[in-house]
């Protein structure tokens, strides 16, 4: 956790929820380079559930809190901010300032929380399942609530029809990952929500900024050197590739598009990894589950002979030396 005090005032995405859906939605944003912070704490529907078992790639389960250590070491891995706090209030007070704002101070979210700190941020990413109470002030709550009969007492719920399949809401630069109806019912769905949502962020974020058609959507790849081997390791032809891709409709002049076009070839071949990358990645993310996990855990749960086995080898290893 960030200690309070070196953390930002402002930020271009605050995520509110540090469960499945708010971590995953963080990894994507920040992977992206979006500065990210993610607040967490209050009612979890992932901590009540007993052992995970049904989370594609733990063919014997995960343990609640050891899942939950692995997804705040990634949002930490990152360089998101997770910060152990309730957001209570999402305002826009530039919605109130009566044109005297510009047009990007006006969008600004103010981020308030329990123990009193402000963020401003350019998006929020509502990542809070049990929760929409703190985005009351950002639209009518009758758009963003529904009344709900609970043996004939009327609660009041965040309506999760608020936002659209992909998070979008009537709130430019809002977005629900949760609550979002029967996709938060399970953590692997959650997850892949929470990140789908900010994919949508992101393309729409790069839409503002001129991309045009599908070069707006983002696909966080990476991919074998192999595939920039050939015409494709050529510049000229991505860019070739690029200009093909741009609507005839597309309203951007031609220096404008020149720096979009560069900068979405940096990026794909930023996403290009060599052989010793991958050689040396995998070793590398096996050390980081490990140090997250503990290592007495990892070494308690290996077979007495294994553990035997591989002590012999380490002295032995040792002699010959
Ligand atoms: C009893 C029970 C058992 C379950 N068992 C399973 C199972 O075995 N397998 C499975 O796949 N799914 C299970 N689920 C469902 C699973 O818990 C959800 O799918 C998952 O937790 C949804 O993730 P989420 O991030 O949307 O919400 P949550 O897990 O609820 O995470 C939301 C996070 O936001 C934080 N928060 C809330 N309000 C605020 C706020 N105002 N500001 C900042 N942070 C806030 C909370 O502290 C929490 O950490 C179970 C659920 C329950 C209730």
């Amino acid at each position: 956790m960030t200690d309070q005090g070196t953390e930002p005032d402002s930020t271009d995405v605050v995520v509110v929820g540090g469960g499945p859906s708010g971590c995953a939605a963080a990894v994507f944003t920040a992977r992206y380079g979006l500065d990210t912070v993610v607040f967490d704490r209050g009612n979890a529907a992932f901590r009540r559930c007993a052992y995970l078992e049904n989370y594609l790639g733990f063919p014997a389960g995960i343990g609640v809190d050891t899942f939950t250590a692995l997804m705040h070491e990634h949002v930490a891995e990152v360089g998101a901010d997770y910060v152990a706090d309730m957001v209570v209030s999402v305002e826009r007070p530039g919605d109130d300032a009566g044109g005297n704002a510009s047009d990007a101070d006006a969008r600004r979210f103010v981020v308030r929380t329990q123990d009193d700190r402000r963020v401003e941020a350019d998006y929020v990413v509502a990542a809070a399942w049990y929760d929409g109470d703190y985005l009351r002030g950002l639209d009518d709550d009758d758009a963003m609530f529904e009344e709900h009969d609970h043996h004939g007492e009327v609660h009041e719920h965040f309506d999760a029809s608020y936002a659209d399949d992909d998070g979008r809401t009537p709130v430019e630069g809002l977005y629900v990952a949760a609550p979002s109806g029967e996709r938060n019912a399970q953590v692997g769905i959650a997850a892949g929500q929470g990140g789908h949502v900010a994919r949508c962020l992101i393309e729409d974020r790069r839409r503002e900024r001129g991309f045009p058609g599908d070069l707006a959507r983002h696909y966080d790849w990476l991919r074998a050197d192999t595939e920039f081997q050939g015409e494709w390791g050529d510049r000229d032809r991505w860019r070739e590739w690029f200009e093909s891709e741009v609507p005839d409709d597309a309203d951007l002049d031609d220096e404008r598009l020149a720096e979009l076009r560069e900068s979405y070839i940096d990026r794909a071949f930023d996403t290009r990894r060599t052989d010793h990358e991958v050689e040396t990645a995998e070793p590398r993310g096996i050390r980081r589950l490990v140090e997250a996990i503990g290592t007495e855990r990892v070494l308690d749960a290996l077979p007495d002979e294994a553990l035997a086995d591989y002590l012999d080898g380490r002295e032995l290893g040792g002699v010959e030396q």
